[in-house]
C-alpha cells in the first residue's frame, strides 16, 4: 500500500520503499511496485514524483 501525505495542504501518495511522493496515487503505486520488486528506482516513475524532503 501506498502511504498518504499531506503536501503543503494537499493529499499526495508516498512511496514507502523508496519515500518519493507523487501527486497521482496511479504513480505512487507503479513506483512501490517497482521498488519492492527491483529493489531500485526506475527514472521513468520517479520523474513524475519529487524526492523525499
Ligand atoms: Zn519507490
Amino acid at each position: 500500500m501506498v502511504k498518504e501525505v499531506d503536501k503543503k495542504g494537499k493529499t499526495a501518495f508516498a512511496c514507502e520503499e523508496c519515500g518519493y511522493v507523487y501527486e497521482e496515487k496511479e504513480w505512487a503505486e507503479k513506483c512501490q511496485t517497482w521498488c519492492s520488486e527491483k529493489q531500485s528506482c526506475n527514472l521513468e516513475i520517479t520523474e513524475h514524483g519529487a524526492p523525499p524532503e
